[in-house]
């Protein structure tokens, strides 16, 4: 039994499909005594080829380069060849069963961590080298394909080291039951998407892709954080049976979910969904949503990747995420790029800290201004607003809104959107009051602003206990956010992954919030938690909690007197 962190509810049985993404990406296949020769083969034509693409390589860069990287090179195919190695991945493939692939990028790894540790710099060096050569090998050995495999099979439970959202976004919920993972965080965006998709998911079990054995049953519990490997025959029967039974409770919940939601003594609460996908549009009227609160419109990017959406193309998405949702409104979030490794060009040792969110539709004025003029063109169609991610200052907005402007009048449209400014980053939330007159409203994104407020990495399961969106210096944030919304005429959402939370909800709706958007499998359960709240009793909380120094303090407080 292996523990983690339970970041995405429900239970899974399944079939174990390992898949290293980070390093070195490798696939892990089990592979039997009779299929050794054939592995060696395959491994033996790929240091092959590898070895003479860099020889040739390196005959270029002598003639025009130089013969540094002649040298180099040469040295590549050198390793690429080394008996020494090759039998050390071979000895692997014997001793794990797997294949070549995941053999090769074991050894590679182990062989790199000593070189990284070493104390010269010619060694360190080498470390990069191995892994270089190691890549080669691989893409011959893969024939160029992706690492994952382009349909898994039916009752699969990905397990791996991490995944980028974009590769998480690309897994099909149908065949893929759960996900495990060695790295990955409560608010980490696989496992955002994890959550949309309903696949139970538990991260933060170093050494995961070792532990398992491919393709065997295993049983994933994402409301525990558990991951059973080698399962009895009792154990799967109970577990199955547990499957069962949170179905009946989904579907229970779903059919409560087309009544509106209100608090017990009838405080009128909107909750709209966050959406990632076109494939979910349909989740909207599915789980009786309000609208969409957020629409992270990035992923349209990262999906169309290296080429961007042009301007009819996204025009069609938020129109017919306009169609889906009406006679709701919809917020799409102009992209959210960098940040998060993975998510688009993340560069230099703290992404999240870099050239993220509106920052980089500034730096980047073509992509911004194409984006805005689709969302122009667009709300000819429907009630659509237009959400700025991971704004800091005031300038920011203001340079946006000039954006806009330009923007709606290439698009011919009379009068721009509405535009809303995220708040995530402590600096707008502590001067919301002078951004409000820029804004025309406000969406409070949990997810980052805990992660800013407490310097706490939402993707690393080492900090995760830190990870504490009720931290009460983060209620003040909120409460300085509401109020300035409150004072000005300005509306304040929530859209981060506290509002999905029980213990959230009842904290957001005491300090006053009215409006949410969560993941839309998660409404049912928002409104479960909503009827159960006492809007004057929970905002007497609130006030207490405000003054409360930690996090611990504030569930106490809610969890005692709910
Ligand atoms: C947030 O930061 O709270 C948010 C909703 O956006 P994302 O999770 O995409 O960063
Ligand atoms: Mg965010």
């Amino acid at each position: 039994m292996l523990q983690g962190l339970p970041v995405s509810p429900g239970v899974a049985v399944g079939r174990a499909v390992i898949v290293r993404f980070g390093g070195l990406p490798a696939f892990r296949r089990a592979v039997l005594p009779d299929e050794f020769d054939a592995e060696e083969k395959r491994l033996r034509r790929a240091s092959r080829l590898a070895a003479q693409e860099f020889r040739r390589h390196s005959g270029e860069a002598a003639g025009d380069i130089g013969a540094e990287l002649a040298a180099i090179l040469e040295a590549h195919g050198l390793i690429a060849s080394d008996e020494t190695y090759l039998e050390a991945v071979l000895e692997r493939v014997r001793r794990d069963r797997v294949n070549a692939e995941w053999a090769l990028a074991e050894v590679t790894r182990e062989l790199g961590k000593r070189f990284e540790t070493a104390d010269s710099d010619a060694m360190r060096e080498r470390a990069a080298d191995i892994h270089d050569v190691a890549r080669e090998i691989t893409r011959h050995l893969t024939g160029g394909k992706d690492v994952l495999p382009p349909e898994l099979p039916r009752g699969s439970i990905l397990v791996a080291d991490e995944i980028s959202p974009v590769d998480a976004s690309r897994l099909d919920p149908r065949r893929v039951r759960a996900l495990v993972l060695e790295r990955g965080g409560p608010t980490s965006h696989a496992t955002i998407i994890a959550r949309s998709f309903g696949l139970p998911a538990v991260v933060g079990i170093p050494g995961v892709c070792e532990a398992v054995s491919p393709e065997k049953p295993i049983v994933v519990d994402g409301d525990r954080g558990t991951v059973e490997t080698n399962p009895s025959k009792e154990r799967l029967r109970r577990s199955l049976l547990r499957v069962r039974e949170g179905r009946e409770r989904t579907r229970r919940q779903r059919a409560r979910t087309s009544r509106d939601a209100t608090t017990r003594d009838g405080v009128r609460i909107v909750v709209r969904a966050n959406l990632e996908l076109a494939e979910e549009f349909g989740a909207l009227e599915r789980y009786h949503a309000e609208g969409v609160g957020l629409f992270r419109s990035e992923f349209l990017y990262l999906r169309a990747a290296p080429r961007s959406p042009g301007i009819e193309e996204q025009r069609a998405v938020y129109e017919s995420l306009l169609a889906a949702a009406a006679p709701h409104p919809v917020v799409v979030r102009t992209y959210d790029l960098g940040g998060e490794k993975g998510i688009g060009p993340a560069r230099g040792e703290n992404p999240a800290l870099g050239l993220r969110g509106l920052r980089y539709c500034l730096a980047h004025p073509e992509l911004f201004a194409a984006q805005l003029e689709a969302l122009c063109l667009a709300s000819r169609e429907g009630p659509l607003s237009i959400l700025l991610p991971m704004v800091t200052s005031l300038s920011e907005v203001q340079a946006a809104r000039v954006e806009l402007e330009k923007a709606a009048r290439r698009a011919g449209v009379s009068e721009a959107p509405p535009l809303g400014v995220m708040v995530e980053v402590p600096s707008a939330a502590l001067l919301a009051e002078r951004l409000a007159p820029a804004t025309d409203f406000f969406s409070i994104g949990t997810n980052d602003l805990a992660q800013y407020a407490l310097a706490v990495d939402r993707s690393n399961p080492d900090v995760a206990p830190l990870y504490q969106p009720l931290h009460p210096s983060i209620l003040r944030m909120l409460r300085s956010v509401i109020d300035a919304g409150r004072s000005q005429g300005r509306p304040v959402a929530v859209c981060g992954e506290l509002a999905a939370d029980p213990l959230g909800i009842a904290v957001l709706v005491g300090l006053g919030i009215r409006e949410i958007s969560v993941t839309p499998v998660a409404i049912a359960g928002v409104k479960d938690s909503l009827w159960a709240i006492d809007s004057t009793r929970v905002r007497a909380l609130a006030e207490k909690a405000l003054a409360a120094a930690e996090a611990s303090e504030v569930e106490k407080l809610f969890r005692g007197r709910l």
